[in-house]
């Protein structure tokens, strides 16, 4: 729906697969000092360092987790990075390096690749890391993407999922649900277009839900605010598959329970405004969206002064004991259990 179709299209055949790689690496600069050699040898060297090492890889294949009718290449290219930096980040860590393998198929001009790249390149910008390799294919069928990306940490910086403790706070950054509510108006376009390709897409009023699953961001911020504040989070993740999914991983690790309020969740007004006109349970959508790259964590309550008011955080409950399980408490005070219902899990409603 949002295709050119009247781009200049060079076949990647003729350019071999040596000549793609050179073409699509060589706009890339390289910004770590822990960054020894990049693309180019058989292997990249990174200077390991007195820190620990962090290394985290997703993999992304066209149909099963983007759909390119309403996905720009550019923007797929920056959110495949940005969702592996969030994995560091989410250990309180900082990112330095990439690398990106890509499996393509002819239907593919080199100008499709392009596009992805610039979209790789502005995440590397943006982020301050290093594209360092990656590998090169051809696939029968569509593209797929895979990312790894490396930071370091200090040994006592790093957050793991299994340390909450019974009484810990429960934060959150940022506001919760819009990326998936942007798919469904999205999708939404989609079967209008369908139906009538004249139909331009109406896409206004939806702008933050659209940028929120087009052009997520990843929470570099979060650790430098921490450590301002001066607290460090007992437990912590990124809310990639909604928000119960990730708590119950927090609890599960932690072996605790948990409780959280929601009137303490934090919605965007298009979040409110569109779950409205879309007739669905705004708390539903913040507690199984996903794809938000928030980061979720716990504190311990002595820290509850600090946390408090900060415009980026909210806190949304609190750790109990295990046995008192794990529990949304709604507005009328109704105690209901929390469902691990992953964003996949909604889709097939
Ligand atoms: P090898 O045959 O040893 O695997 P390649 O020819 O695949 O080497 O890769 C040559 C160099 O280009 C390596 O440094 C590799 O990491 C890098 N590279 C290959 N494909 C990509 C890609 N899609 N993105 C970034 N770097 C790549
Ligand atoms: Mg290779």
């Amino acid at each position: 729906m949002l295709e050119d179709k009247n781009q200049a299209r060079t076949s990647l055949a003729e350019l071999g697969e040596f000549g793609l790689i050179n073409h699509i690496t060589k706009h890339f600069k390289i910004s770590q000092k822990t960054t020894l050699k990049g693309v180019g040898d058989d292997a990249a060297v990174l200077d390991a360092s007195e820190l620990q090492t962090l290394v985290t890889t997703d993999l992304l294949i066209e149909g099963v987790h983007f759909d390119l009718s309403y996905m720009p290449l550019k923007h797929l290219g920056y959110k495949s990075v940005v969702v592996n930096l969030s994995d560091v980040y989410a250990m309180n860590g900082s990112a330095e390096q990439i690398t990106v393998s890509i499996a393509v198929s002819n239907r593919f001009p080199l100008e499709a690749i392009e596009e992805l790249y610039a979209g790789i390149q502005l995440a590397c910008e943006t982020y301050n890391v290093d594209l360092i390799g990656g590998d090169t294919t051809s696939s029968n069928k569509g593209i797929l993407i895979s990312v790894t990306a490396i930071g370091k940490a200090q040994k006592e910086d790093i957050v793991y999922r299994d340390g909450a403790k019974e009484t810990d706070l429960i934060v959150v950054s940022g506001d919760l649900g819009a990326a998936y509510l942007g798919l469904q108006v999205l999708e939404r376009e989609k079967q209008v277009f369908k139906v009538n390709p004249n139909n331009q897409p109406d896409l206004d009023g939806y702008s933050y839900l659209i940028e929120r699953q087009l052009k997520p961001e990843a929470r570099k911020d979060i650790s430098n605010l921490l450590k301002e504040m001066d607290v460090k989070p007992t437990a912590m993740i990124d809310i990639s598959d909604g928000l119960s999914s990730e708590i119950m991983h927090i609890c599960s690790q932690s072996k605790v329970g948990c409780k959280i309020y929601e009137e303490k969740l934090p919605l965007d007004p298009q979040v409110i405004s569109t779950c409205e006109e879309f007739d669905i349970d705004s708390t539903m959508i913040a507690l199984s969206g996903g794809e938000d790259y928030e980061l979720l964590f716990t504190v311990p309550i002595s820290d509850f002064e600090k946390v408090k008011g900060n415009p980026h955080l909210s806190i949304i409950g609190h750790i109990t004991e295990k046995a008192a399980g794990m529990n949304l408490v709604t507005r009328a005070n109704q105690e209901l259990e929390l469902k691990a219902q992953g964003w996949n899990a909604l889709k097939n409603e």
